[in-house]
């Protein structure tokens, strides 16, 4: 079956941590041992091309993660000291996803026509077809003004979630408490006019509301979980999954273990020792599907290797293609085929065949 995986920071593991994509996980692991290399997530990564293919994974919204350096966080996610240097990164990273589409290994879908022929290309061919590519920048630090929005448009993004970790120059994210910064509300307005659409992913409870007040678009949560499951602000509020649905969200469940179930000690915890296996990841699509009362708003948004790699993932997860045990898993909740086809691919199929442009 078809899956979509509504968050992979494939070119950030791609530029930033050199890892080469076109290579089994395997091979990826095992170079990332051989030269030594050492931190979080080294030598344990989930993610590749040939692994998206095995696990049918054929669409996935790939981001742009280019951040500005703050203050007391972590240096392999921020930074960048100048919004001119985030600009151009994310720049490289997009081209690191037009060098591939040029290599046709990714189809970079920027409309609703090109979404629907993608979708009918690989059902027809899963094994040769390209990799479908939705654009995404994930904390808008590379967003040097608003008025820059349509060009960042232009260049193909269809995608903006405002903050990530801490602040960015428009919101508070993650991690921090307060509302926008003063060019937070044109930065909205641009999107909405250009047709960006926004993501609340990482939005601070304050700024979350403040950005649905401000923004009439199309509006979807990537990769987010579920607060009443897993105690932290990253998480979304009933009261929050209940206003994504009114708004006709979707909202990705995200497999990073520590979102998965309480009691996650970063950097100690093992996936094991608080039974965070796959299966957990059904307990936040159901969540949503029973304050929604259907399972037309549940979905998957992974961030597989978005910082960790198996040591931060459920401990039955080896490779992203194991997605595809979920259809098993979701059929013993009770879930039938129709919805369990929506939560893989059709719900963000049907989001996005209205939120792209139409020509
Ligand atoms: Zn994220």
């Amino acid at each position: 079956m078809l899956i979509f995986d509504a968050h992979l920071d494939l070119a950030w593991n791609a530029l930033d941590w050199n890892r080469n994509l076109l290579r089994p996980v395997s091979e990826i692991r095992k170079r990332e041992i051989e030269l030594g290399l050492i931190g979080k997530g080294r030598g344990e990564g989930t993610v590749s091309f040939p692994e998206l293919r095995r696990g049918g994974v054929g669409l996935f919204i790939a981001t742009l993660l280019a951040r500005l350096l703050r203050p007391g966080l972590t240096p392999a996610l921020q930074r960048y000291e100048h919004m001119e240097a985030a600009y151009a990164a994310a720049h490289g990273q997009m081209a690191y996803y037009r060098a591939l589409e040029q290599k046709g290994v990714l189809r970079w879908i920027k409309d609703a026509a090109s979404l629907d022929a993608h979708v009918r290309a690989w059902n027809a061919n899963p094994q040769h077809e390209p990799l479908g590519l939705l654009l995404s920048m994930e904390g808008a630090d590379p967003v040097l003004s608003p008025e820059q929005v349509e060009e960042w448009f232009q260049a193909g993004l269809r995608i903006i979630g405002p903050a990530h970790y801490g602040v960015s120059p428009y919101a508070h994210g993650t991690g921090t408490e307060g509302g926008l910064f003063p060019l937070g509300p044109a930065l909205l307005q641009e999107m909405q006019r250009v047709g960006m659409i926004l993501d609340v992913t990482h939005l601070s409870d304050q700024c979350f509301d403040e950005a649905l007040d401000i923004y009439g678009g199309p509006v979807l949560a990537s990769h987010h979980n579920c607060r009443a499951l897993v105690p932290h602000q990253r998480q979304l509020t009933d009261e929050q999954i209940k206003r994504l649905i009114q708004r006709d969200a979707v909202i990705g469940t995200a497999l990073d273990a520590w979102m998965l179930a309480p009691g996650w000690v970063r950097g100690q915890t093992r996936p094991e020792e608080v039974g965070v296996k796959l299966e957990t990841m059904v307990n936040h699509i159901d969540h949503v599907c029973q304050l929604a009362g259907n399972a037309r708003h549940a979905a998957i948004g992974t961030d597989l290797d978005g910082g960790f790699g198996r040591e931060q993932s459920p401990y039955d997860l080896d490779t992203i293609a194991d997605l595809q045990r979920l259809p098993e898993l979701l059929r013993r909740r009770g879930y039938d085929d129709e919805a369990i086809a929506g939560i893989l691919h059709g719900n963000w199929l049907r989001f996005f065949r209205q939120a792209l442009p139409q020509n």
